[in-house]
C-alpha cells in the first residue's frame, strides 16, 4: 500500500465534506478525525478533558482552544492514524490551533499533506440545504427536489408530516456561510502561507471532487 494520506478538509455545511471523508476512509483508509466526534467520545468516556469540554459545551461556551488541542493531539497520537493517517474535519479551528497541529506532527515526524478547502458558491449551498426535510418522527430526511417523498409532505416510511427546521430556511443558511467565511479565514491564510492550501471547486460530481482532492496529494 502507498503512504498513509494526511489531510485537513475545510468547507461550509453542504459542501459535500461528509461523503469527501467517506470516499477517502474507505478507498485510501484514513482515518476520519472529527472534532465533534471525538468530543462526544470523551464525553462519553468521562475522560478529564471530555469533563471540562462538557462544561463548556453545556453553558453555550466555546472548549477553549488548549481542551481541544489536547484532546485532538491525544487522538493523532493512537496507531490507527499513525498507520493509515488521517482525515481532520472540524479541526484546526483557529490560527493556535493549528500551530499547535504542526508541533504535534512535526513531533510525530507526520506532516500535513494537504488541506483541502472545498469552495462552492453559496446559492449552490442554499439550493442543497434549502428544501430539506425532516420527518419529526423517525427522522427519515428527504428533499425536495433531489430526494422527494412519494407523497408531497408526506413520511415515506411512516406516514408522518414532514417539516423543513428552521436552520435550512434559505436565509439561514446565508447567514451561516458569512459566518464561516468569517471564522475559517485566518485558518485558511495560514495554510495559504504555509504553501499547503488546495482550493477544490466542490459544484462538481463526488466523483470528480474526489479525483481532484487524491490529484493534490499524490503530487
Ligand atoms: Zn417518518
Amino acid at each position: 500500500m502507498s503512504q498513509p494520506t494526511k489531510l485537513v478538509l475545510i468547507g461550509p455545511p453542504g459542501v459535500g465534506k461528509g461523503t469527501q471523508a467517506m470516499l477517502l476512509e474507505t478507498r485510501l483508509h484514513a482515518v476520519p478525525l472529527s472534532s465533534g466526534a471525538i468530543f462526544r467520545s470523551e464525553i462519553e468516556q468521562g475522560t478529564e478533558l471530555g469533563l471540562l469540554a462538557k462544561d463548556y459545551i453545556e453553558k453555550g461556551q466555546l472548549v477553549p482552544d488548549d481542551v481541544t488541542i489536547a484532546m485532538m493531539s491525544r487522538r493523532l497520537r493512537q496507531d490507527d492514524v499513525s498507520q493509515n493517517g488521517f482525515i481532520l474535519d472540524g479541526f484546526p479551528r483557529t490560527v493556535k490551533q493549528a500551530e499547535s497541529l504542526d508541533t504535534i506532527l512535526l513531533e510525530l515526524g507526520f506532516p500535513i499533506d494537504a488541506v483541502v478547502q472545498l469552495i462552492v458558491e453559496d446559492e449552490v449551498v442554499v439550493e442543497r440545504l434549502a428544501g430539506r426535510l425532516t420527518c419529526p418522527k423517525c427522522g427519515a430526511t428527504f428533499h425536495l427536489k433531489n430526494c422527494p417523498p412519494k407523497v408531497e409532505g408526506i413520511c415515506d416510511r411512516c406516514g408522518t408530516e414532514l417539516m423543513m427546521r428552521a436552520d435550512d430556511h434559505p436565509d439561514a443558511i446565508r447567514r451561516r456561510l458569512v459566518e464561516f467565511r468569517e471564522k475559517t479565514a485566518p485558518v485558511v491564510g495560514y495554510y495559504a502561507s504555509r504553501g499547503i492550501l488546495r482550493p477544490v471547486d466542490a459544484d462538481r460530481s463526488p466523483e470528480e471532487v474526489y479525483s481532484e482532492i487524491v490529484r493534490g496529494i499524490r503530487v
